[in-house]
């Protein structure tokens, strides 16, 4: 069915401890598609993204995948339908590049190696750094693995934090240039990023401020939109 929701989030509220950070916050991502959510330090997206991803349970409101209520899932099974979450600690650091990437793919691992071939063609440095600690990678390095991890298990639905964050100008294309791959694939993904350069790779924006979403529309509605102006931005 065609804007069929993947995930939709509906009047979502959540704290830490007693202090409230976000407010009733609808989010709807449409199967195949990449949304991206914007918004200064602080806005809440990466909150968002963990009520999402089963990492912080909200105080109400609620999320569904297909359909299905997983407002309070573990995450460990919000993994097992499919919702991959790329934040900075999911790697085993104790183990190798490609033990890593072999662990993620757990879930399937009918052609890992077909898999594994994909990534390395797109990050081939991680091939030539196989066999090396995961923690000894630099953060570039590092942020290439966690992409290929997420990648490598196939997920229904990819949940990528801040990807450009520590990143080089020139690392951050070669990110946007792997995340612009998966979207052509037709994979659904939730993006939070404050650089508004990924707006270019979404079919669909949202904004958030001061823990509350005050914009959503298309990306390019949204790139245009008051909100990722001066304001803002500093644009
Ligand atoms: P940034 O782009 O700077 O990462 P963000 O939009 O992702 O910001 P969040 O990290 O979700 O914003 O933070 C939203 C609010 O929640 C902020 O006021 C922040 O200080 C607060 N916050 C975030 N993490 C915690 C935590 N673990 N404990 C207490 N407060 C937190």
């Amino acid at each position: 069915m065609e804007n069929e929701a993947i995930i939709e989030v509906s009047k979502l509220s959540a704290a830490y401890g007693k202090i409230q950070v976000l407010w009733d916050c609808d989010l709807r991502l449409v199967k195949g598609k990449t949304l991206l959510i914007v918004g200064p330090n602080g806005a809440g997206k990466t909150t968002l993204l963990k009520c999402i991803a089963g990492q912080l349970l909200p105080m109400s409101g609620n999320i569904l995948f297909m359909g299905r209520d997983i407002t309070r899932a573990s995450i460990a099974e919000r993994a097992k339908s499919g919702i991959a979450f790329i934040s900075e600690n999911s790697f085993y650091p104790g183990l190798t590049v490609k033990e890593n990437l072999y662990m993620s793919s757990l879930r399937s691992r009918a052609d890992f190696k077909e898999r594994l071939q994909n990534v390395y063609n797109f990050f081939p440095e991680l091939r030539s750094l196989e066999r090396e600690k995961a923690s000894s990678l630099s953060g570039g390095q590092r942020k290439m693995l966690l992409m290929s991890r997420a990648v490598i298990s196939e997920p229904s639905v990819l949940i990528i934090d801040e990807p450009s964050s520590g990143l080089s100008p020139l690392f951050t294309e070669r990110v946007m240039g792997f995340i612009s791959q998966l979207r052509e694939k037709g994979l659904s993904m939730i993006i939070a990023e404050q650089n508004v350069e990924f707006l270019s790779l979404a079919d669909n924006g949202l904004v958030m401020d001061h823990g509350r979403v005050v914009f959503s529309g298309t990306g390019e509605e949204t790139r245009k939109s008051s909100f990722v102006g001066s304001a803002y931005f500093g644009m």
